[in-house]
């Protein structure tokens, strides 16, 4: 049996406008809202709707000008794992700098347009190419970095030749496997057999999987078990209630024992005080990101970056680089 929902768009002569062509732009206006509602609904055209499209058209062609300028940039945030000896991986972060002192767009504003229309294809593409290529660069100078980190989308997964393009990003760049790791979100997992192979396909190049935002989305111990996540990255989220609120305090050992159990390396995100990292530390998590350690930054304060880190953990107590947790050292 096929069921059919139509979606109907309404509008009012004459507030919404006197023409027939105004009344009917402002109708498929609010079709489109309809459908975007989940289809089968009927609603009234509002002015603030017309706004709205107008904005997500600006963004839209914004982001199609901004690819061709090469407008886009990245940052690198550090990832430190101090118990791994103090393994440093970057994490490449999309930047969009507004022309003409305009402010810059967040990617938690033009990543999801990019992957609603498509675009986060070609940006994708270019983003992974580029951080590949930046961590050669940071190879040839000499600095010791043990991965870069890159957010990779749904839509970019399911293009049928994505891993023939990380295979050639790899290559060209004269990169190992493990010298990338790859930022999947819980939505991946949820496609479920349409995507295994092409995530066994990357993990076959040696590239490490790490479940983004985990905790924020349909978090399922299946698909834990199921899938080749080598690394768990707890949510932002979670991490900021450490260690004054006692949920927050179960949910993130919790979290951690989980990953423990299943051989999963686990990282926090987002942590900004030593108090946080203190509790992650005592509950068995010692690789963070966070603006404790550093901010997203050019290309070019990496280096400086990694230095004063080493510098830092050669002069640290014993307990700053080798810390067990209660957890772990119980689960061995
Ligand atoms: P994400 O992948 O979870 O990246 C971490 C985000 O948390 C980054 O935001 C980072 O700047 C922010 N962050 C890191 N440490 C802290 C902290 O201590 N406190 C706070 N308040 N925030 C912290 P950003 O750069 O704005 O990116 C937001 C999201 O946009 C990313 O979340 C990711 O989902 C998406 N994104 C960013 N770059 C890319 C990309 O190159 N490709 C794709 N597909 N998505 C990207
Ligand atoms: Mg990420
Ligand atoms: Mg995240």
């Amino acid at each position: 049996i096929r069921c059919y929902f139509a979606s109907i768009g309404m509008t009012v002569f004459p507030s919404d406008g006197s023409k027939p062509e105004e009344l009917l732009r402002a109708s498929d206006i609010a079709m489109y809202q309809a459908k975007d509602a989940g289809r089968g609904r009927a609603v009234f055209f509002q002015a603030e709707m017309q706004r709205k499209l107008v904005e997500r058209l600006k963004l839209e062609s914004g982001m199609h000008r901004a690819l061709q300028r090469h407008d886009f940039t990245l940052h690198y945030q550090p990832i430190v794992d101090e118990a791994a000896g103090g393994a440093l991986g970057v994490e490449a972060l999309v930047r969009w700098p507004g022309g003409d002192q305009a402010p810059w767009v967040p990617p938690a504003v033009f990543v999801p347009v990019a992957e609603e229309n498509g675009l986060i294809v070609k940006l994708g593409d270019w983003i992974l190419r580029s951080a590949c290529e930046q961590f050669a660069r940071w190879r040839s100078e000499g600095l010791r970095l043990d991965y870069v980190s890159v957010n990779v989308s749904v839509r970019q997964l399911r293009e049928p030749d994505f891993v023939a393009k990380l295979i050639a990003a790899l290559k060209d760049s004269g990169m190992q496997g493990k010298d990338l790791q790859v930022e999947i979100t819980e939505s991946v997992l949820a496609h479920g057999a349409e995507l295994e192979r092409t995530l066994g396909n990357i993990t076959a190049q040696g590239v490490r999987l790490a479940l983004d935002d985990f905790g924020t989305g349909y978090s399922s111990l299946s698909y834990l078990r199921a899938y080749p996540i080598h690394t768990v990255k707890i949510d932002r989220s979670f991490v900021q209630g450490l260690p004054r609120d006692p949920a927050a305090c179960r949910l993130a050992e919790s979290i951690i024992l989980m990953c423990a159990v299943l051989g999963k390396n686990v990282v926090a995100e987002g942590v900004e005080t030593e108090a946080q990292q203190q509790f992650l530390r005592r509950a068995g998590c010692t690789a963070i990101q966070g603006y404790l350690l550093g901010r997203p930054m050019e290309a070019a304060d990496i280096p400086g970056f990694a230095r004063r880190l080493r510098s830092t953990a050669r002069t640290a107590t014993p307990e700053y680089i080798i810390a067990t947790s209660p957890h772990t050292a119980k689960i061995a």
